[in-house]
Formats: structure tokens, sequence, C-alpha cells
């Protein structure tokens, strides 16, 4: 071939291929372009809840809070201790998978909303034979501590205890037996004022409950009142199973996880506002008379069974249906809610260091007070061992 021929179709070949380069450099630049959001990390969701280490719901045995048929299984008490697993990472917050609760690191958008004690209503049910010997010991201890936030639910008047403590004490005129109707009556009293109240999280605790404020605090903090939470402890080790009268005729079963109302449960506003054609202005008693079970369960059947929303199972709520001995010594203070009452027949109360013999505090609920808050006038000034 000519030289010059070969030059021109070299330099034409050399033309063409550094014009190819370029374009193809264009192209790379524009995919890298566009590529770039993409690239960035995801932007953070806003309140949702960290995942959670899970939870293995406790068995344990039971007692009027939900009885029902299904009857219980029996099932290993663990011990108040966290357990985590792998399995429990919850990344994609499946609204069906209930996880355990300690309080973990909140994310940033929440520390701009921070949980104060004052957003909390906690609800103590009560009957009038019970404001001696167990409302007394409450507001003596715990409720002094949250005296605005926390409201007595009870079925007599008690003019006295209300002027003496300042407490707030609500007759609900409910029944004084001990039976469904009575029980869910509270309730539903208990759940139109939480909604009256604008407050955050609704909180329900028996009269034999110690509320460790801080932990509680410290546990609804981890998430956001505006999500479905339904947080508490279960007393089977398997859910319930009733029949479905609200949305089908009974001919269907409804399985679903209920939180016993004897270690106390809490839930969200969000979730607490979508319950209220079941719930508000007189619906819960007939939405328990429907499914015949106890105030406890009926909450569990119109979060889980009707709104289907997954009970958060937590350790940190404690019943006296389970053996509150076993509860390590160094964590008592780290739980939500503590019990005493009767187990297996023997006294049941936690295991506890502190100033009080077991004569001048049965129930360990003064050891653990003045352990939480030793300026306590009460409590004494040290705590020698005993
Ligand atoms: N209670 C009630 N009316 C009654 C008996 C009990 O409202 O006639 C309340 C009591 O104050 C407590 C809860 O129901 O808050 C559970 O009662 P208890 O601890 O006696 O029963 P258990 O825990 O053994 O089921
Ligand atoms: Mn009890």
């Amino acid at each position: 071939m000519d030289l010059r021929l070969w030059l021109i179709r070299m330099h034409i070949a050399s033309v063409s291929l550094s014009k190819f380069c370029f374009l193809c450099s264009l192209a790379f630049c524009c995919l890298l372009l566009l590529l770039i959001p993409t690239l960035q990390p995801p932007p953070r969701l806003l309140d949702l809840p960290q995942p959670r280490p899970q939870a293995r719901p406790a068995g344990t045995k039971q007692s009027h809070h939900g009885q029902v048929p299904a009857g219980s299984a029996g099932g290993s008490e663990t011990q108040g201790r966290l357990v985590q697993t792998k399995e429990s990472r919850n990344e994609n917050q499946s609204p069906k998978r209930g996880t355990e609760t300690d309080g973990g690191p909140v994310s940033e958008s929440k520390s701009l909303d921070t949980l104060e004690l004052k957003d909390i209503f906690i609800a103590v049910k009560t009957t009038r034979k019970y404001h001696k010997s167990r409302l007394e010991l409450l507001i003596q201890t715990w409720v002094s501590r949250a005296k605005e936030q926390t409201y007595i639910f009870t079925d007599g008047e008690d003019r006295e205890l209300q002027v003496r403590t300042g407490t707030n004490i609500i007759n609900t005129n409910c029944s004084a037996a001990h039976n469904r109707q009575a029980l869910c009556c509270k309730m539903s009293v208990e759940y139109d004022k939480f909604l009256e109240s604008q407050k955050k999280w609704f909180c329900h605790m028996d009269d034999d409950n110690y509320v460790i404020l801080p932990s509680l605090l410290r546990l609804l903090s981890s998430y956001h009142h505006s999500q479905d939470i339904y947080l508490g402890r279960p007393s089977l080790d398997h859910p319930i199973e009733a029949a479905e009268r609200v949305k089908s005729d009974g001919s269907v079963s409804v399985k679903f996880w209920f939180a016993t109302g004897g270690a106390g449960f809490c839930i969200s506003r969000g979730l607490a506002l979508k319950m209220s054609p079941w719930a508000s202005l007189g619906n819960f008693i007939s939405t328990a008379e429907k499914i015949r079970l106890p105030d406890d369960c009926t909450i569990g059947y119109i979060i889980e069974a009707l709104l289907e929303v997954t009970l958060t199972h937590t350790h940190l709520f404690h019943s006296h249906l389970e053996n509150l001995q076993k509860l390590p010594v160094d964590t008592v203070l780290d739980q939500v809610t503590l019990s005493y009452g009767g187990f297996e027949n023997r006294r049941n109360v936690v295991s506890v260091a502190g100033s009080f013999s077991l004569a001048e505090d049965p129930t360990r609920f003064k050891a653990i007070h003045c352990l939480l808050y030793p300026d306590t006038g009460w409590c004494p000034e040290s705590h020698p061992e005993h």
C-alpha cells in the first residue's frame, strides 16, 4: 500500500478511535451522574424502632388475668435478662413480629422529640377493699414520683385518701365484683380517660405492681408514640384461641397473643386511636362480651386479631404468676414492672438488697424504692447489709 494512503487511513482510524473514546468517557460520566443519588446511603426512616433482641414468650401460670379455655402450658421462665439472638435482627420492621425491648440506642430523629415522664398516662386498677392494703403502698412509693400522670381507677369513693395524698383517684362506678364485666368496665374507663388526656403512651398496671419509672421511660423512649406499639408480657407460652364473633359469626376461630394485665402493659397513642371502634365509649365492654374473655385478653384480641398489630414481647414486665425469686438481684432495678403475691403456695417476692426486713417490707417495694430514690424521707440513711 502507498505509504501516504496508509498514513491517511491511520489518521482517520486514530481520529475515529479518539472520537469513540471521547464518546465512551462522556457516556461513562453521564452514567456516573445518574448513579450518584442511588450510591448515597438511604435516608434514615423517621421514628422506626431500632431492631431489638427477640424474646422468648414466658410460660407461666395464669390467674384471672387471661383465664381462657385454652389453659396454660408449662414452659420455662427466663430471668429478665435480655437474650440476644441473630434472628432477632428485624431489619424490615415487619409488623407481624414482636421483639424484646431493652431501651437501646435512640435514633437521631428521636433526640429531637425526647419522651418525658409527663407524656405517659399510667392507669392503676384497684378496688375499694385494696385501698389500704395495696394502694397506700404504691402511693407511698412509685406513685409519689409520678403523681401528675398516674390515675387510680377504683370502684368506690375515698375522698380522704385523695385529699391526704393528692393522688388522682377516679371512681369508675363500675361494680366492685371480681368478674369479667366489672374488670372490663374499669379498663373501658381507663382507655377513655387516656384518650382524653392527650398523653403519648397508655400504660395499664395492677395495684400489686411496682413501676420502675426510669426503666419505663427508657423503654418507651426507644419507640415513637405514633407507631403501632403494644408492649407487654404474655402469661402463656402460646397464643390463645377464641371464636371470632366480631368480624364473623363465631364459626371460625382466631389465635392471638395478649399481654397479661398483672405484669402491666403499654400501648402507643397511635395504636390506641386505631382501637377506638372496639374500645371507646363502652365499646370495649361489648367487644369483651362478644368474645367472652377478660379485659387483658380483649385488649390483645383488638390489637392482634382485629388490627393485626403484633404484641412486642418483653421480659422487663413481671407479674406474680412467675417466680420472682429467680430474677437476678443485680437486674431488679433494670426491670420495668415488678409484683408480689403467691406463687406455688409460697410468698413470691423479688430478691433485693436493702435495709428492710421481710416483716417491715413484705412486698420488697420499700427496699426497691429506697434503692431507686435514697433521698426519700422515710428511707434509711445508709443501707447496711441484711
Ligand atoms: N381487682 C378488682 N376488683 C376485684 C378484685 C381485684 O378490680 O374485685 C383488681 C385488683 O385491684 C388488681 C387486679 O384486679 O389490680 C388483679 O387482682 P389480684 O391481684 O387480686 O388478682 P390476680 O393478680 O391474682 O389475678
Ligand atoms: Mn395480682
